[in-house]
């Protein structure tokens, strides 16, 4: 690449003004120890698995090819709706950019692989619990057609990692790990704020125009014109990923400028969730509490926000910023017909009419106040045969999803709702077929619960692999009944302990 960096390899924390990454050798761990591999990924790559140890070192850090350059970005933030200032890679380095044999380059990167001059005051390092879930669930948003970082491998270091237990306020010694991350580009909306806010025009628009270049090589124009025609096509991203994470009831739980994908990808895996209830207000960060600000229901206005902050960091690069708040304020209309679009072929419509935004936003508003379980009551809406009438066979087919008891106002409102979704079904122009067809290909039937995880991350830790086996499977056909032995409801032990619904932002 030809931007500035830092090339001093110092791994010192410290304020880097004038570059955008810095030289990061990752440091080496006792005993790189192969606990999984993408076999699907590395095929598209073109990368064969490792077959001997100095293989394995390099996915641990232990060992650097002459032709890797490893860097840590430096990039800014706002987290929690504050201005952060300089954050940058603290654990995560980048090795170098892969070019596959049908000419698409791919930036990878060590997640845990220690300290950089971004790590502040924190180790540089992942423990297992957390890689596994980042390994894991970003292959699952892909097979789940999730635009979405990927994850070639996972390697234990043998170095105990020291963490505070967000349960019980104990810090205890944990086993270490290292994600392989995999990606286009692992740029976020936060490392345009960083220039931008130290007032370094120049480096921030050779970073938009290396950006605009590299990854967006479609825009023509020029100055000006280019600069917007790529903010919208970053608006249009991020409004596509959040309709798609709606779609799967999937909440991110730490959603801050820079772990905003400038690709409009699922970046960072941290203290995500799928629903299990359908909850609105659900945050599975306990950061996050109490003002829920990064809440299922939200993600969407604050993917608006963020991109704000972006607008506001590449504002500098144009003479005026009528045309760039006009590009932003365009969000939302893109977001609803992208949203009306999904929510039609969730639930099986031919195409949305003006009439069904009512229908629409009675499924939420009556999914909210019920909170069956989102993934079973979809499954069961596909399955719904459209002759059943009586109100007391609509509740007993829907009976598996539902979590808790319901008064009878909210049962007449369910019964009407699905009353009014039959007769709607009745008017689709196309077969009944036809419309299973298109809600089978919107809903997932397995989803990675997050018990599920911490139930494999518990075994994981005591040397049993057989759930993170099973799981790795099933993520691959999330679509399919083939692992109908997960299509139940979060049961009732997991809704309290500690790791099965809520985690914290870091670990
Ligand atoms: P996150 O909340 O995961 O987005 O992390 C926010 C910032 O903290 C990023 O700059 C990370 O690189 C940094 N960070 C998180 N965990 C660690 C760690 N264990 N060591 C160093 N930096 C970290
Ligand atoms: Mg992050
Ligand atoms: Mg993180």
């Amino acid at each position: 690449s030809t931007f500035d960096g830092d090339e001093s390899g110092d791994l010192k924390p410290r304020q880097t003004p004038g570059v955008l990454y810095s030289k990061a050798i990752p440091t080496p761990v006792k005993q790189p120890t192969l606990l999984a591999w993408s076999e699907d990924l590395a095929k598209e790559l073109g990368i064969q698995k490792p077959t001997n140890q100095k293989e394995v070192d390099i996915l641990g850090g232990n060992h650097v090819t002459a032709s890797m350059h490893p860097y840590a970005a430096c990039y800014a933030g706002h987290q929690f709706g504050h201005w952060a200032g300089q954050l940058g890679d603290g654990r995560a380095i980048t090795l170098g950019e892969w070019e596959t044999a049908a000419g698409t380059t791919w930036e990878f990167q060590l997640k845990g692989a220690g300290p950089t001059p971004y790590s502040r005051r924190a180790d540089g390092r992942a423990v297992l619990r957390s890689s596994v879930r980042e390994y894991l669930m970003s292959e699952a948003m892909h097979y789940l057609s999730i635009p979405t970082t990927r994850a070639l491998s996972l390697v234990a270091t043998g170095d105990p990692v020291l963490r505070d237990m967000f349960y019980n306020g104990n810090a205890a010694f944990e086993p270490g790990a290292i994600v392989m991350r995999v990606a286009p580009s692992l740029l976020r909306f936060g490392n345009f704020e960083m220039p931008a806010a130290r007032k370094e025009t120049e480096n921030l628009r050779k970073l938009v125009n290396w950006t605009i270049d590299r990854y967006y090589p479609h825009i023509q124009g020029e100055g000006e014109e280019r600069v917007l025609a790529w903010f919208k096509e970053v608006v249009e991203r991020t409004a596509n990923l959040m309709v798609e994470w709606l779609r799967v009831g999937f909440v991110h739980g730490v959603m801050n400028t820079d772990n905003m994908s400038i690709l409009g990808l699922t970046i960072d895996y941290g203290p995500y969730s799928f629903l299990d209830d359908y909850d609105p207000n659900f945050t599975p960060n306990t950061t996050d509490l109490p003002g829920r600000r990064y809440a299922f229901g939200k993600q969407a206005s604050i993917a608006y926000w963020n991109l704000g902050c972006l607008a506001s960091a590449v504002a500098s690069l144009l003479p005026d910023t009528k045309a760039l708040v006009e590009t932003l304020e365009a969000y939302s209309d893109v977001f609803a017909s992208k949203y009306l679009t999904m929510m039609g072929n969730k639930l099986g419509l031919d195409q949305v009419q003006a009439a069904d935004t009512e229908l629409i936003e009675q499924f939420e508003k009556v999914l909210s106040t019920i909170k069956p379980d989102m993934t079973i009551f979809y499954q069961l809406l596909i399955d719904f045969p459209l002759t059943i009438e009586n109100e007391q066979d609509v509740w007993s087919h829907f009976q598996d999803s539902f979590y808790k008891d319901t008064e009878s106002e909210e049962r007449e409102a369910f019964y009407s709702l699905i009353k009014a979704y039959v007769a709607r079904i009745n008017k689709n122009t196309c077969s009944r077929e036809e419309s299973k067809k298109r809600m089978r290909a919107s809903n997932p039937r397995f989803i990675l619960r997050n018990y599920l995880l911490s139930q494999a991350i518990e075994e994981l830790e005591k040397g049993e692999n057989k759930l993170f086996i099973q799981l790795q499977e099933a993520i691959k056909e999330p679509y399919s009944s083939k692992f109908d032995e997960f299509f139940a409801k979060r049961p009732e032990w997991a809704t309290k302990k500690a790791g099965c619904s809520m985690l914290s932002c870091s670990s």
